[in-house]
């Protein structure tokens, strides 16, 4: 296997360590997640046997595709959805998925609803924020926020966690990571997943709990890993 990959991997979390300590953050509440997606499950593998449960995927059909045989094989791994959900792909993504950190608009939130009750699952859920208001992304707006959490507070028996967020690509991320962390408070919710590869440190200096690392962890997507 890709011995980079065990490199790269006790580098960050050496580095989460240090960033911790620098922060004045609990190490315990900077959790990293995984991103897999693109990485075949054979990579996923050498990953979980380095010590990692948590993992990211953003499509659901890859979820499918790995994470079925995964958690029958690693029943103590989780896997967080962090790609956008289409409405007729909720079952899917209720089945399978731990947690769902890209709900963000009210009738995937009943869809969630109805299905996690026929399906006897309750993913934990993050709402995605669109905290640079991109027409491009997906997220609900900072204005309908307070509405969409009172309203899964109301009808999902599940948890909801946090908020998600990914910051304009071509801006300076603290400000945005800032009020994430701001917003998150306000509403009384607990965790922040926010920060990828290239922007983490930031993110663990505005608060972040649940850090998002792709390229940092498997190295760059799109081209195949010398085994
Ligand atoms: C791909 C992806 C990541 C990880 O990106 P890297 O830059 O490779 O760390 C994080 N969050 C989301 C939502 C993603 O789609």
């Amino acid at each position: 296997m890709d011995d980079a990959i065990a490199q790269r991997y006790q580098d960050i979390l050496s580095g989460l360590d240090q960033l911790a300590k620098r922060h004045e953050r609990d190490r315990e509440d900077v959790v990293l997640v995984a991103v897999s997606k693109t990485f075949p499950s054979e990579t996923i593998e050498h990953v979980v046997q380095l010590g990692q449960r948590i993992f990211g995927e953003n499509r659901v059909q890859e979820l499918q595709d790995k994470w079925v045989g995964l958690k029958q094989k690693y029943p103590d791994c989780r896997v967080h959805l962090i790609g956008p959900l289409q409405s007729n792909k909720v079952r899917k993504a209720v089945q399978i998925a731990d947690v769902i950190e890209t709900v963000d608009r009210v009738d995937l939130v009943d869809r969630i609803v109805r299905i996690s009750a026929e399906e006897e699952r309750l993913p934990d859920l993050f709402v995605q924020v669109n905290i640079g208001e991109e027409p491009q992304k997906a997220g609900c707006l900072p204005s309908d926020l307070p509405d969409l959490v009172a309203y899964i507070r109301k009808h999902y028996p599940g948890k909801l966690r946090g908020l998600m967020v990914i910051p304009p690509a071509d801006e300076e991320p603290a400000p945005y990571f800032a009020w994430t962390r701001r917003l998150a408070d306000k509403l009384g919710l607990l965790e922040c997943s926010m920060g990828m590869s290239g922007d983490y440190d930031v993110a663990i200096a505005q608060g972040a709990n649940l850090i998002r690392l792709g390229s940092a962890v498997f190295g760059p997507r799109g081209s195949m890993q010398p085994s």
